[in-house]
């Protein structure tokens, strides 16, 4: 059965690469701009190869929460890399040759600024729509870094009032950013100071990247990121739910592997994660009694295959196209 799974995904993402290689104008794959004639076909046969081996781990290893997080990072390491050797000047190495800030908020905040260029939104909305909130554990190049923050081994800290700040408060965030790059729009501001601005908003990420060290748990994406607020609501439209069963016998070792602040042991008793759950998966290989799972919308058929079968055919592709 999950040898035949792990085919299916094989030529799932093969087939998605292929016909991105093919349709469209730009060359999205890099061994393709470097060898027109195969490159982009053998880069596709390896991503795929890659995206079944992975696949087959996330059904099997019984530590699957460290393989997500180490592909996680791979991708993460090879998108920066990528820009670093696009910025040295080897423009090969860029998806469009215009730079802009690698923040997801500017996901956003760039269209609304410049007034067009939707792409990443309508790609951000898209994943929303094939696997949820799930972008913000498996495709996005900044998050596998809060995560590894968030792990280190530290008392937890009496940072409380950060703590109890809710995960709503994203929105004013997003709806703050719109507002400043409306502004700017509107006032026709210099690029420079744009450049000051961006600053100013790395430089508040930082210190949530310090509060997720000093808290233990994703404050970066849970507390501040926009985008991840974007995901976790828009999330919604998308049927895979997690869910917990009447087997739990509320031991709480899922709600100690949670790093998306998803779970409490209220949350376990009322059988749902919280809005800010990204179906990263993490708790499931801590569940003895196999209590929590992926569903349908409210259906009783566990769907945790069909879950990574999409979302690694996702990363994979993301892997293979992803760069600035
Ligand atoms: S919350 Fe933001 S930084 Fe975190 S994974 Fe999602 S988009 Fe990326
Ligand atoms: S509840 Fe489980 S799947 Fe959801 S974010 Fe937490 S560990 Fe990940
Ligand atoms: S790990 Fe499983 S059994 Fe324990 S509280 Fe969580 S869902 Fe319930």
């Amino acid at each position: 059965m999950i040898s035949r799974l792990v085919s299916l995904q094989f030529f799932l993402t093969f087939g998605v690469l292929i016909f991105l290689n093919y349709f469209l104008e730009i060359k999205l794959l890099l061994l393709a701009r470097f060898f027109p004639k195969y490159g982009g076909e053998v880069e596709a046969f390896f991503l795929a190869l890659y995206g079944a081996y992975i696949f087959q781990k996330m059904l099997t290893s019984p530590s699957r929460s460290k393989v997500r997080l180490r592909i996680w990072t791979v991708f993460s390491v090879i998108f920066f890399l990528q820009l670093l050797v696009g910025l040295i000047g080897i423009e090969s190495f860029l998806q469009t040759g215009k730079l802009h800030w690698p923040i997801p908020a500017y996901i956003v905040v760039g269209p609304v600024f410049r007034g067009g260029g939707l792409f990443m939104v309508f790609l951000l909305l898209s994943t929303i729509v094939l696997v949820g909130p799930a972008w913000c554990s498996f495709l996005c190049y900044i998050g596998s870094w809060d995560q590894h923050l968030a792990q280190i081994q530290f008392r937890r800290s009496r940072l409380s009032f950060f703590a109890s700040l809710s995960s709503f408060g994203r929105g004013y965030i997003l709806l703050g950013v719109i507002f400043v790059a409306l502004l700017f729009n509107w006032m026709q501001i210099s690029y420079f100071f744009t450049i000051y601005a961006s600053l100013f908003f790395i430089a508040i990420s930082l210190f949530a990247f310090y509060l997720s060290y000093r808290k233990r748990f994703m404050f970066h994406c849970t507390r501040f990121c926009p985008i991840g607020f974007l995901t976790n609501l828009f999330g919604r439209v998308n049927p895979f739910r997690m869910r917990i069963d009447d087997s739990c016998t509320l031991c709480g070792h899922c709600v100690a592997k949670c790093r998306y602040d998803a779970l409490n042991m209220e949350r376990v008793k009322n059988k749902h994660p919280s809005i800010t759950c990204t179906l990263c998966a993490d708790c499931l290989e801590v569940c003895d009694s196999k209590s929590i799972s992926f569903y349908l919308w409210s259906g009783n058929k566990k769907v945790e295959k069909i879950f990574f079968m999409l979302v690694i055919s996702l990363h994979v592709v993301f892997l293979g196209v992803a760069r600035i």
